[in-house]
């Protein structure tokens, strides 16, 4: 598969984080049925449209600051999002070299810089996997797979 596909797709990123058999089905723009998860896209894609290139929260272009806000704990795996962002941005405006990540109910909030040496050796492993990745991942039980948009696909449309 074409890793390229997150220049123009970061949010795929997160699929990938969560699970490459979702992952490679979204890579081909298979979503699934969940109405919540439906919305949330129709939200970023239709309604969020912006002049530069990733759907970030806010912008402070003064400081050069990429700003999201999470609702919960702030996991590895938004934070390695982030910083996708945060690159993508940098490519797109040099002035642009850091990100703050807030959670809005836990209070707590991240920085990033850009760059940063462990991330990015984290995303180059993951270019890697993802050029490497040839045929569909075989679906695994997950105790989160209830929850993920494409549990009819994987799992009852046999
Ligand atoms: S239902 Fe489970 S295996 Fe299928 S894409 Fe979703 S998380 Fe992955």
């Amino acid at each position: 598969m074409d890793p390229n596909v997150l220049w123009q797709r970061p949010s795929l990123l997160n699929s990938f984080l969560f699970c490459k058999r979702q992952f490679y089905l979204n890579y081909y723009y298979i979503r699934g049925t969940n109405k919540l998860l439906k919305m949330g896209s129709y939200y970023h894609e239709e309604i969020n449209k912006q002049d530069y290139p990733v759907n970030v929260d806010n912008i402070d272009w003064k400081r050069g600051v990429v700003h999201e806000h999470k609702k919960g704990d702030l996991r590895k795996n938004a934070v390695l999002q982030t910083y996708l962002y945060l690159k993508i941005m940098n490519m797109y405006n040099k002035r642009i070299k850091r990100a703050k990540i807030t959670s809005i109910e836990k209070h707590k909030v991240v920085w990033l810089k850009y760059p940063d040496e462990e991330y990015e050796n984290e995303l180059e492993k993951i270019f890697k996997e993802i050029e490497d990745m040839k045929e569909i991942p075989p679906r695994k039980p997950r105790k989160y797979c209830k929850n993920c948009s494409l549990y009819d696909y994987c799992w009852v449309s046999e």
